[in-house]
């Protein structure tokens, strides 16, 4: 049945369901193939005039940033240049917990608004609101991103996700099986032997040709299928999303499935920030949707190929709009162009949150997640780390150890954090069965706990 559905979800389902739901989905998607593909030049213009529109808009209907604009002593006529907008202060995480619905605009009805809610790397959760709108605009640019990975739409999709939303009535069951594409689950929260078999008979049966989910549950799913000697799940496209994708994490996911791995950035906050297109050779920003920035510490931008902290500005939320909001994510922006012809431009990708970052003793910062990767893929027997600081020469080192473990592991994984931060620092090493995962199902690779 689903063999044949692809083209009817296509061409019949999926566009009567936009009109019946006068969503703008479908046309708005048809305008971002057109667009990616506008120079770089172009794009920017579009990318400003959406920004200017933005700042003139939230200066006449939202208290919030009425305000913001006061204080910094501007006007959004000021607002000329990206230098310009430097002079509006960052929007923090915090700054949103402690004004909430304050920060929507006038004229948006709480109630009619649809409610995001981040699960936040400090278990501290952001409430975000937006327009149905905005989310089906949202939406087409996904698809677009999705489209890069090989797959087409209406066909199935196997998603890897901690605690995923099931649909749960009837009429929810319908409005999924008419709006979108089958979507067979695995929850990452809990990955076992029995779980991937079902899910593998799922596959069977549905055959999906895309697999999406977070980077590290796509690898652990790839070393379950590779133990269970399971090689007929063949997809056309994978997305790896919402964590860092680690060198050996990507190679082990592409040896498995036999195709590349697209790496995309986003955030539950703006949604779709970055993606690899087909080439690999690069994140393209979505500049349609975004304005981006990178900053050093002291708030100025940093130069192409330098890491900076991300800033970003949602050029498509007006019902509660996030100007200059600091993700607490690194990036590196850089000039280089890829070979697929899009104009969007493109980043590195990125190197850690900010709160992942460990500090050595003369004040230097070390990204947690290259630390990862250099001591799993030099120790033998290491399946899984996590490494916290507790004091700043003092660190607690989570492993959870596999095949080929032994006890000299443990010394020498001392010896290298010692290496890093120094002789006198203390390092202790913890044995454990399975590091804990946040209620999303994503792992922290490391955490700074020093103030
Ligand atoms: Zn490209």
């Amino acid at each position: 049945m689903f063999r044949l559905m692809p083209f009817v979800r296509r061409g019949l389902f999926e566009p009567l369901h936009g009109w019946i739901s006068h969503s703008p989905k479908l046309r708005y998607w048809r305008e971002l193939e057109k667009t990616q593909f506008y120079p770089e030049e172009k794009l920017r213009k579009i990318q400003w005039r959406r920004l200017s529109e933005l700042l003139r808009y939230v200066a006449e209907n939202n208290d919030f940033y009425c305000r913001r604009f006061q204080s910094a002593g501007i006007s959004p006529q000021d607002i000329q240049s990206p230098e310009d907008l430097r002079r509006l202060p960052l929007l923090t995480k915090a700054e949103i917990r402690a004004n909430g619905q304050a920060m929507i605009s006038r004229g948006f009805a709480v109630e009619r608004l649809q409610k995001a809610k981040t699960g936040g790397s400090t278990g501290k959760a952001l409430e975000l609101y937006f327009t149905e709108e905005c989310s089906e605009l949202r939406n087409a640019c996904a698809l677009r991103h999705n489209l890069w990975s090989g797959w087409n739409r209406g066909e199935p999709i196997a998603a890897i996700w901690g605690n995923p939303v099931l649909p749960n009535t009837l009429k929810e069951t319908l409005r999924q099986f008419i709006s979108g594409p089958p979507v067979i689950y695995l929850d990452t929260m809990a990955v076992s032997s029995a779980s991937v078999a079902r899910f593998v008979d799922e596959w069977r049966q549905v055959k999906p040709t895309l697999i999406f989910g977070h980077a590290h549950s796509l690898y652990l799913l790839a070393r379950k299928l590779e133990e269970m000697r399971i090689s007929d799940l063949c997809p056309k496209g994978i997305i790896s999303s919402s964590m860092m994708l680690l060198p050996h994490e990507r190679a082990k996911i592409e040896e498995i499935f036999g195709i590349k791995v697209i790496d995309r950035y986003g955030c539950e906050e703006v949604s779709l920030i970055a993606s690899e297109c087909e080439k690999h050779e690069g994140m393209h920003l979505n500049i349609e949707h975004l304005f981006v920035e990178f900053l050093r510490d002291d708030d100025t931008p940093v130069a192409d190929g330098e890491p900076g902290r991300i800033v970003v500005t949602d050029l498509m939320n007006r019902a509660m709009p996030l100007i200059r909001y600091q993700v607490e994510d690194v990036g590196v922006p850089t000039n280089r162009h890829c070979s697929c012809g899009r104009g969007l431009p493109l980043m590195e990708n990125v190197t850690g949150r900010v709160a992942d970052f460990l500090v050595k003793k003369d004040g230097s910062r070390v990204a947690g997640v290259s630390l990862i990767e250099n001591t799993l893929t030099r120790f033998p027997g290491l399946d899984q780390l996590q490494i916290i600081q507790t004091q700043l020469q003092r660190f607690v080192i989570r492993i959870v150890p596999g095949k080929g473990y032994e006890g000299q592991t443990v010394k020498e994984l001392e010896k290298y954090f010692k290496g890093v931060f120094g002789e006198e620092t203390e390092v202790e090493i913890e044995k454990i069965s399975d590091i804990p995962k946040e209620s999303s199902g994503k792992y922290r690779f490391s955490i700074c706990a020093l103030k």
